[in-house]
């Protein structure tokens, strides 16, 4: 574990409560996926492992329209942008960029969009 990040309850973007979902990871294990996907102008996503007290992963967009996302892992220490969903990046088989991990502030999340992109121009 790289960086404790605590598990949010709401969107920290819109204040929504995030919708929690559990999915089934053969390698390992359960895990919950807590998102806010429902408006129009962001996305917000993090996920962590059954029985675990911090986040694995948050993913927010940059940008909506093109879909443009960045995604911290906090377990293995990374930063990665991609254009398009999940299912586009499979399908293009493009890999995302990978930044300089930081610790993201997710309650000033305009600050954080406008960092990540500053990162992104210089990589
Ligand atoms: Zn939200």
């Amino acid at each position: 574990m790289i960086y404790e990040m605590p598990v949010p309850s709401k969107c920290p973007q819109c204040g929504d409560p995030l919708v929690n979902e559990f999915y089934e990871d053969k390698t390992n294990g359960s895990f919950l996926l807590k998102r806010c996907n429902k408006r129009l102008d962001h996305q917000f996503q993090c996920n962590l492992y059954e029985d675990a007290k911090f986040l694995t992963s948050a993913t927010i967009s940059l940008s909506m329209n093109p879909l443009v996302r960045a995604a911290w892992n906090f377990k293995k220490g990374y930063l990665e942008v991609a254009k398009g969903t999940i299912e586009d990046l499979i399908k293009s088989g493009e890999d995302p960029t990978r930044l300089p991990f930081f610790v993201p502030d997710f309650s000033n999340i305009k600050e954080l969009v406008k960092k990540v992109k500053l990162y992104t121009t210089f990589s």
